[in-house]
């Protein structure tokens, strides 16, 4: 069971934790739990303000956030009892402080202080609802997934090494459940080799919840979060957009690679090779079933089954004319993002050009700078992804067209379809980026 941010945001949203979890310990439940909201997001402004020297700002930035941890232990635990919370609390102050001084020193390299500064939104988070759940009389046990976790050492964005993460969670876990203990785990958070804390990049918690899914063969992996499962767009764009029943694993995969936020990319991968059902679900709704993600869900009526976007995307188009009909031009293309570790996201190509979409530019500019040895480079920032998703979509006659014409008035800068079976994915404008959407969804749904 999978508790996102929002699922921890305050001392109502522990209860209802408490009331999710303690309804389902038949079933031997494992928790992963996100930092309580907004704390990630604080918890990176301040390593941001001790780098630029500001150390006394960037830890008094945080004192409120210790504070909505403190207002939670308090409602729920009562003064003088055995609390493993308060303990954790003044160690967090403690090494936050070293480490947002360390910052402004730069004593360490920054992305190893960044991951450690950012991971203690997970681990009071996880220590809290541990301690929450006993208090109430749940057999609730911290468990640091630092230590079942391992990685490489990019930080940010570490990569699991699996088997040996798959060998520490039964090793650890298989016992406390047997013993009828519930584990509870901070998500997003890991360590290398080394022993250094690493994290799992934005977002992933989702993904910590199937690899601890994937590991113990669990029956099912319930991602638990602030809307009714994966709808048919993002429910902030439109108003009336509507829970999906059922999605297959390569459809749900496509739509968050593509955007739908509330499914971290990775999570898809660890419950399809292990075959767990996911389902998706609403902490403020428990008895909806929200969305279940299967090996199979079958077309949609009308075939689409959700619409995802992502803003804030760069197109890069290379054009080659001396390339024309000579082998090696797209190697040579590729190798070059290889170099920068830059993920490619859309691509569309013809003999002598290429064009494709970046949503991470750090590097852009020596990219660009390579690639000029290749051909002309065009950059063109400001662009939206949009990604139509549904089973048989390609297979479809005459789908692309509705699609297309029912946004007649858009200029399309890319379109990519075929690859996948199941969407079909174009880039405009990021300005029209939610009016698109909007059309597409009230004409399909
Ligand atoms: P959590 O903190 O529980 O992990 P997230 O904020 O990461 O939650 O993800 C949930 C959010 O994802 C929703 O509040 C919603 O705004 C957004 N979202 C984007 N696309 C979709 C979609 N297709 N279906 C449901 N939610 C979506
Ligand atoms: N707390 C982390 C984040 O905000 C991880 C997560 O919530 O999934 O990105
Ligand atoms: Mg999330």
């Amino acid at each position: 069971m999978k508790f996102g941010g929002t699922s921890v945001g305050d001392v109502a949203a522990f209860e209802r934790v408490y009331g999710i979890v303690s309804s389902q310990l038949k079933r031997h439940p494992v928790v992963v739990v996100s930092a309580m909201t907004k704390v990630t997001d604080a918890l990176l402004a301040a390593f941001e303000t001790a780098k630029k020297g500001e150390f006394a700002e960037a830890f008094a930035s945080l004192e409120p956030h210790f504070e909505r941890h403190v207002a939670v232990s308090k409602t729920f635990i009562a003064d003088g009892a055995p609390n493993a919370f308060n303990a954790e609390l003044d160690f967090a102050r403690d090494e936050l402080s070293d480490l947002l001084m360390r910052t402004s020193r730069r004593s360490l390299p920054l992305q190893m202080l960044k991951d450690a500064i950012v991971s203690y939104g997970e681990q009071l988070s996880s220590r809290l609802l541990a301690e929450v759940l006993k208090s109430k009389g749940v057999n609730a046990r911290q468990v640091d997934s630092r230590r079942l976790i391992v990685t490489d050492d990019e930080y940010g964005a570490a990569t699991p090494i699996i088997d040996e993460t798959n060998e520490l969670v039964r090793l650890e876990l298989e016992p406390l459940i047997a013993a009828g203990e519930v584990p509870i785990m901070g998500g997003f958070i890991a360590a290398s080799r080394g022993g250094e804390t690493t994290t799992l990049g934005r977002g992933g918690s989702d993904y910590s919840a199937a690899l601890v899914a994937a590991a113990l063969h669990a029956g099912v992996l319930q991602i638990w979060t602030d809307v009714t499962g994966v709808m048919t767009c993002d429910p902030r764009i439109c108003t009336d957009a509507r829970t999906i029943p059922t999605l297959s694993y390569e459809e749900a995969a496509e739509l968050a690679y593509f955007g739908a936020k509330v499914l971290h990319p990775k999570t898809i991968k660890p419950a399809v090779d292990n075959a767990i059902p996911v389902r998706v679900c609403n902490t403020f709704e428990p008895n909806e079933v929200g969305t279940m993600v299967l090996d199979e869900s079958g077309e949609a009526p009308n075939k689409i089954k959700s619409i995802a976007h992502k803003k804030n995307i760069t197109i890069l188009r290379i054009t080659s004319a001396r390339m024309l009909g000579s082998y090696g031009f797209m190697s040579a293309v590729f190798q070059v993002f290889d170099r920068y570790r830059t993920v490619i996201d859309v691509i569309s190509t013809s003999e002598v050009s290429i064009a494709l979409t970046l949503d991470t530019t750090t590097e852009i500019d020596k990219i660009v700078g390579e690639l000029q040895r290749l051909g002309d480079v065009e950059v063109e920032p400001g662009y939206g992804v949009v990604c139509v998703v549904g089973e048989g979509l390609r297979a479809s006659t005459g789908l692309a067209s509705k699609i297309f014409s029912t946004i007649d008035d858009v200029n399309i800068a890319l379109v990519s379809h075929g690859a996948s079976a199941v969407n079909l994915t174009f880039v405009v404008k990021e300005e029209v980026v939610a009016d698109v959407i909007k059309k597409l969804h009230g004409e399909f749904f």
